[in-house]
């Protein structure tokens, strides 16, 4: 056996790293870190950094909002260094059409308790001077930001291991271990983990793994890409996307560009591609043309999981006590990903959440449903 823990927490990304600190955080509880590879090998230490509230599936919106009192209180009060900032995001309308959806948007989502406000394309210009003239207006809304991923994946994971949690690297989860229908540990590469429950946070390899003990989670794997450009002079003061990208400028000066369409299903295929190129650059050039002739000094690509609904997926596994999951991210689980570490922890701890999750449950969609064809009549996500 390689160890034995009161709860094993899978995969090292941003939700698994937060679920560690959150659980860690109590004294009597031996927890336990397995990552395939390195924390923030996946797509926490590949992302764009945004730490956006805006534009989400509403049943999202008091995760969200809960998460970014969290990088508060990581920035505020632990004083971490992981570039939290609250800069404000633009979401660009680019036509008069999406003009008219982002008003309406703007409009529900300051109901719903989050402050939004669409302005015109002078206002914007005001904010963002570079941006086009063409523009049709944007949603701002001021509280969103950005942070550094992989820092804060990591810093995360150093916290937790302060508390006392072990973060074994290199070790794979092959399966899981159940006793009387109930999981008692997991089978690793490198040997027994048994555990009082397990947490799964592994994104877009969660069907495979879940496969195991028949359990079918309904999300497809989808590359999506980002780049850097050298270090320049302040350029973007806030989080803008429209026109199917995205740009921020980072602490380091470099401009880091990411969307760019349709995002592919190449299966776990990480290469990044010359047509991820040229949509930047027409469709960025498009959104801020005095951004268009900048040298661009690194590019990579990861792995975005999709629920067919575009909501995370996030509790108990109903049909296995001990078990749970959070996954399905579609491509912005970055922001939200230090609250659903949270209600992990909370739900581990207490058994239930302060933040309500019903509507995220993996039981809303039907045992056996043919998701594959379901993806196939849905609009992208961007
Ligand atoms: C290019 C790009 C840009 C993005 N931009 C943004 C953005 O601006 N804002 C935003 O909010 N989100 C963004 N995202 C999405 C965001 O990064 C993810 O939704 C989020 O990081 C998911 O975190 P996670 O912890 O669930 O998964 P991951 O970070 O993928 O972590 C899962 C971990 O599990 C490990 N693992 C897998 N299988 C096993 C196993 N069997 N055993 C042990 N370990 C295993 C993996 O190695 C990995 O480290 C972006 C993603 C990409 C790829």
């Amino acid at each position: 056996m390689l160890d034995k823990a009161d709860v094993v927490v899978v995969g090292a990304g941003i939700v698994g790293t937060t679920a560690a600190f959150f659980l860690s955080q109590r004294a009597d509880l031996r927890v336990i870190v397995l990552e395939r590879d390195r924390p923030a090998y996946g797509a926490s230490g590949r992302s764009g950094g945004g730490v956006r509230q805006q534009r989400r599936s509403p049943p999202e919106l008091p995760l969200v909002q809960e998460s970014v009192r969290l990088w508060q209180y990581f920035r505020d009060v632990e004083g971490a260094p992981i570039e939290y900032q609250q800069k404000g995001n633009l979401q660009v309308a680019m036509t008069p059409a999406d003009a008219e959806v982002l008003k309406k948007q703007a409009g529900a989502e300051t109901q719903a308790g989050l402050a939004v406000e669409f302005l015109t394309a002078e206002d914007v210009r005001k904010i963002e001077p570079l941006i086009s003239p063409e523009i049709c207006g944007a949603n701002y809304c001021a509280t969103d930001g950005d942070a550094n991923p992989i820092l804060a994946t990591r810093y995360l994971a150093r916290r937790a291991q302060q508390n006392g949690a072990i973060v074994h690297s290199n070790t794979e989860v092959l399966e899981f271990v159940s006793d009387h229908g109930r999981i008692t540990g997991v089978r690793t590469s490198r040997g027994l983990v048994e555990a009082g429950a397990v947490v799964v946070a592994v994104g877009p390899w969660t069907p495979k793994l879940l496969q195991t003990i028949d359990v079918q989670v309904p999300i497809i794997a989808r590359r999506t890409q980002a780049l850097v450009t050298v270090p320049l002079p302040p350029l973007v003061r806030t989080f803008v996307g429209g026109n199917t990208v995205y740009v921020r400028q980072t602490a380091s000066g470099t401009l880091l560009w990411g969307g760019g369409g349709d995002w592919e299903q190449v299966g776990f295929d990480t290469a990044s591609s010359q047509n991820f190129f040229k949509r930047v650059a027409r469709r960025g050039s498009q959104l801020m043309p005095a951004l268009k002739n900048f040298p661009v000094m690194r590019a990579w690509s990861g792995i975005a999981d999709m629920t067919p609904d575009h909501t995370v997926i996030i509790g108990p596994v109903r049909r296995w006590p001990g078990l749970l999951i959070a996954a399905g991210f579609n491509g912005h689980g970055f922001a939200i990903g230090l609250a659903v570490g949270r209600v992990l922890a909370d739900l581990v701890i207490a058994g239930q959440s302060s933040v309500p999750i019903e509507a995220l449950s993996l039981e809303r969609f039907p045992a056996r449903f043919d998701y594959l064809a379901h993806y196939q009549s849905i609009p992208e996500p961007i």
